[in-house]
């Protein structure tokens, strides 16, 4: 593929032609990217032939891990048949069958699939979905949306409008009449002496207190990850998601429950809301995990209720939002071929079976004084640092996700950092033995950057 490129002229081109996602535009055209060249199971190798464990399974999404050939021979064989129509007027057997799977996975009256080309197109759609519904409704002020801080939704400006990370628009504009954002729910962050129950009780008030303030009327959607994943691995206190949901109702605005990373198998089930924490949503989103990373997917499933105030008498009323790849026949291959491999491999199973041993690997880095906080569900897990570390510069604590990512990628792990962060959600395929291989290297690099914050 690269003709005989020299790595050197490889990486010339990447700097002076290819915008990279999230670049740092202090370092513009300086900064050198990792070479990928293959992988297979839970492991990347680079272009020195140096090999990785994938501690962040891609960007969350790697759940059936690399290398499948079947999944190859699905998606080959796909493109030879048929590798693209026009979903204006025309469907193929792959989204339908896909459609109908998906319905039949999801929780309560989540029957309605609407296919996108990933996870922010998805929440976009969910979001377009409360305007559609508002206004069929006649009631056309109803469309504010209250999102959390530290929650991520995507890259669209509908879907960074209603992100709650700040680092995520400081240059960009949002609609910010739009949306209200809650305070952060991380049990960690709660003051001194507050109980879970309590702090569980102040952030459903919050909740509260914002419609109060805003008027239901005025409000449309309340948008929500299961578990804030890219603010990491924040964990709501037990409870909060059925009591959210209950508010929600009673004042008639969409629960959007955003499982971009949480559905297709990150905590042991096909869907979160209902299987892990009680609830079903009016709308899901999901992405990343329906395809593994295989080829780029997501969609929109919208509840029965939902879509029956969507309908109407009108005449010559599009649902006019849709994409040139929306269903696109060789993803909804890929997505399909995929669940048939989580299916027949009991994948589901598996992740909740190696799951306590993943989360009592990652809770036994509390022995490093360093580290503040270890949260995690599922195959899911944040290290998060100490703020208040003895000996340690305020500057170098702010960089644990950086030191740490430099020790782990010496030692052959990527982690993915988060200021003083990192998270990890590898292939749900590891195995007993790799999650030990994995947090050996973890120890290792913890010690590392241990002695290096001591003499920062
Ligand atoms: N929602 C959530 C919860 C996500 O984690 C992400 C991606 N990390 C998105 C939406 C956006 O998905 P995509 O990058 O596929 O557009």
């Amino acid at each position: 593929m690269t003709n005989g490129t020299s790595p050197d002229l490889l990486n010339e081109w990447d700097r002076n032609h290819q915008i990279h996602p999230w670049a740092a535009m202090d370092a513009w055209q300086e900064s050198d990217y990792h070479p990928i060249e293959s992988a297979e199971g839970i492991y990347l190798w680079d272009a020195d032939g140096k090999r990785y464990i994938d501690g962040p399974g891609g960007m969350w999404c790697v759940n059936i891990g690399y290398g499948r050939k079947d999944m190859a021979a699905a998606i080959a064989e796909q493109v030879i048949r048929l590798p693209y129509t026009s979903p204006w007027t025309t469907t193929t057997d792959p989204s339908t069958i896909l459609a109908k799977k998906i319905a039949d996975l999801a929780p309560g009256d989540l029957n309605n699939v609407f296919f996108t080309t990933g996870g922010s197109t998805a929440v976009d759609t969910a979001l377009r979905t409360m305007h559609f519904m508002n206004n069929a409704l006649g009631r056309p002020d109803k469309k504010i949306v209250i999102a959390r801080e530290k929650g991520y939704h995507g890259s669209t400006y509908l879907a960074s409008t209603v992100t709650g990370k700040e680092r995520d628009k400081s240059r960009f504009d949002v609609e910010k009449r739009l949306v209200r954002f809650l305070p952060d729910v991380n049990p960690y962050k709660r003051p001194d002496g507050m109980s879970v129950e309590d702090w569980c009780d102040a952030k459903v008030a919050d909740l509260e207190d914002m419609i109060a303030e805003v008027g239901p009327d005025k409000i449309g959607a309340f948008i929500a990850e299961p578990i804030l994943c890219s603010g990491g691995v924040i964990i709501p206190p037990e409870g909060y998601h059925k009591r959210t949901l209950e508010i929600c109702r009673k004042h008639d605005i969409l629960y959007i429950s955003d499982e971009v990373v949480t559905a297709f198998g990150r905590l042991g089930h096909w869907f979160a809301s209902e299987d892990v924490f009680g609830i079903v949503p009016d709308i899901i989103t999901c992405a990343k995990g329906l395809t593994s990373g295989y080829l780029p997917l997501g969609a929109c499933i919208i509840s029965d209720s939902v879509m029956e105030r969507m309908t109407g008498p009108d005449e010559n009323v599009l649902f006019s939002n849709g994409y040139t790849y929306s269903a696109h026949p060789v993803c909804c291959v890929a997505a399909l071929k995929n669940i048939e491999i989580m299916e027949e491999e009991r994948i589901l199973e598996h992740t909740r079976a190696i799951t306590p041993h993943f989360q009592s690997r990652l809770h036994a880095l509390e022995k490093f004084p360093i580290v503040g906080d270890l949260r995690g569900m599922g195959l899911l897990g944040c290290i998060e640092g100490r703020p208040d570390t003895p000996g340690t510069s305020l500057a170098a604590e702010r960089k644990l996700g950086a030191l740490l990512d430099e020790a782990c990628d010496k030692r052959g792990l990527l982690v993915r950092p988060l200021i003083n962060m990192a998270v990890f959600s590898p292939p749900l395929i590891i195995t007993e033995a790799q999650v030990d291989e994995m947090f050996v290297l973890l120890e290792d690099a913890l010690e590392e950057v241990t002695a290096q914050m001591a003499s920062d």
